[in-house]
């Protein structure tokens, strides 16, 4: 800055000197040991500023959920160092903007642009994940005191200018062009004048660098005046094209997060311009662009909604799968009832409880009879398909506790838990009666009937087996002699029966 202007503004009898409650306040926030209970006193004398606060505290920047009802509860609940940022930015400005006739409506105008960059900032550092809101509030409102000084201070010089800048880079411009020195420079001095808060004036000193600062703090108020440029300039669209880049660029915000953060803005403005007594409407088309922005962000939040349905829902069509595949390495390919090797565990585990309850458990060994025939005859296609429905037959015969399975072959074992050997014989012989009047396969040549020998084993009641496998003997030795007999029978284990020539002690046939 030139000695010249220096010395200028520091003779100039027009720059306005902040009130003197704004004098107390600047005196409390250089002050370590300041308490709040003190500076509720200094702003509760002043009824337009604690007013202020009051309005400020319960406005859409402090989503309290309780109203605020007075003074003391509004400055506990911003707390010492909110209150002081806060009451500098009320009381300090004040004068700054309706003295002077000329150049009142560019005043008017840079006013504006100061508590949207306000509020900007301190969004911009909300969504950044900043803590110091308010004084990036106040750094933002204060960063273009210079121009409201220069205004003020030297009318003719700066007022053309002012009018003929028609953005902020060319304001720059012919500042450095005429003045030698920038409106941050200027502000910066000022503010030091004012003794306010020493990271106020470097905020205010390096507003208009060049280059984005490296500390964020820093950079958020620099960025603010684009930001309030989306409500201040004609074509807010293109405003806006240009903040997100910025924003983005260096805060890495993406266009989401910056549509809530206008959004936020565009909400805390009416009030927040009414505190700092500038009638300040969103115009038409930002409000255009906030609704879009929140139409989007209703859209995406649906989407994610619909994500995690359908998310869910994946999962479960996994897991569905996942289960049938491990199934299917249970069930017999051909025919679907459990294989051998799942029998041979279900059969130990029936077997296992059968035992430890005392409860009969029935163990049915059975052959399709003379089935060789069938595949000779028809062919093996033909066989396959017989085999697929006779187990299914089977299947839907039995009870759901009981088990199925294919044995190999042309055999299947069928399990009856719980099952006394009378019982299983009763139910397997209705079984065959039903098999041999249903015809298994339509062929051409009409109906395919088939019939089946059995053998029925039971553990519990008068026989203790070993172990399943001696179980499963029992039941195939039986299924032996039924065929010898002359199939198409189910024969049980007789009782008496320690002979193998013995009679079988019951007998059923279909045929
Ligand atoms: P028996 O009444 O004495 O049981 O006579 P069988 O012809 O039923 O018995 P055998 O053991 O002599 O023949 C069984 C036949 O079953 C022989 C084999 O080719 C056929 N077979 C075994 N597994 C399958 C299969 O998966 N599909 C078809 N189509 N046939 C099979
Ligand atoms: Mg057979
Ligand atoms: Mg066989």
């Amino acid at each position: 800055m030139p000695p010249e202007l220096t010395a200028a503004l520091a003779l100039c009898r027009h720059l306005p000197s902040p009130p003197g409650i704004a004098l107390r306040i600047i005196e409390l926030a250089q002050d370590p040991e300041a308490e709040l209970s003190t500076v509720a006193d200094i702003i509760g004398i002043d009824m337009a500023l604690s007013a202020r606060m009051l309005r400020i505290a319960n406005s859409p920047l402090y989503a309290s959920r309780r109203r605020i009802e007075n003074l003391g509860q509004a400055l506990t609940m911003l707390g010492l160092n909110a209150t002081l940022c806060l009451a500098l930015g009320f009381t300090v400005t004040q004068g700054l903007v309706a003295c002077g006739e000329s150049g009142h409506d560019l005043r008017e105008r840079a006013w504006r642009r100061s508590i949207l960059s306000a509020l900007a900032a301190s969004q911009l550092g909300q969504a950044r994940g900043l803590r110091r809101l308010e004084e990036l509030m106040l750094a933002g409102l204060m960063q273009d005191i210079g121009i409201l000084a220069l205004a003020q201070s030297h009318p003719d010089a700066y007022l053309p200018l002012l009018r003929e800048a028609a953005d902020n880079p060319m304001l720059l411009a012919r500042e450095r062009e005429h003045l030698q020195c920038s409106h941050a420079d200027v502000g910066a001095l000022v503010a030091s004048g004012w003794d306010l808060p020493r990271y106020l004036v470097d905020a205010i000193a390096r507003s208009e660098d060049d280059t984005l600062s490296d500390d964020d703090f820093q950079a958020c108020v620099q960025l603010s005046g684009s930001v309030a440029d989306i409500w201040l300039d004609a074509d807010s669209d293109a405003a806006r094209g240009r903040a997100l880049e910025q924003v983005h660029d260096r805060l890495h915000l993406d266009s989401a997060q910056f549509d809530r953060m206008l959004a936020r803005i565009g909400k805390a403005l009416p009030t927040i311009a009414s505190l700092f007594d500038a009638p300040l409407a969103t115009p038409a088309r930002v409000q255009l662009l906030i609704d879009h922005a929140q139409e989007l962000a209703t859209l995406r939040s649906l989407r994610q909604a619909q994500d995690v349905e359908q998310a869910h829902r994946r999962a479960d069509e996994f897991e569905a799968r996942a289960r049938r595949l491990a199934e299917q390495a249970h069930r017999d390919a051909l025919t679907g009832v459990l294989n051998r090797r799942q029998l041979d565990t279900v059969l130990e585990q029936e077997f296992l409880r059968a035992t430890r309850h005392g409860r009969p458990l029935s163990v049915v060994f059975i052959d399709l009879d003379d089935f060789k025939k069938i595949n000779d005859a028809h062919g093996h296609l033909t066989g396959d398909e017989v085999l697929r429905a006779f187990a299914s037959m089977l299947q839907e015969q039995l009870r759901a506790s009981d088990t199925v399975a294919r044995y190999g072959g042309e055999e299947f074992v069928a399990l009856l838990p719980n099952t006394s050997e009378t019982a299983a014989l009763e139910v397997i012989r209705r079984i065959l009666a039903n098999v041999v009047s249903t015809p298994m396969v339509m062929l051409q040549e009409g109906p395919l009937f088939v019939t089946f020998s059995a053998g029925v084993a039971t553990q519990g009641g008068n026989e203790r087996f070993a172990d399943v496998q001696d179980l499963l003997r029992a039941a195939d030795d039986v299924l032996y002699r039924s065929k010898n007999l002359g199939r198409n029978r189910v024969i049980a284990r007789a009782r008496t029966d320690t002979a193998a020539t013995a009679p079988p002690l019951v007998t059923g046939s279909a045929a």
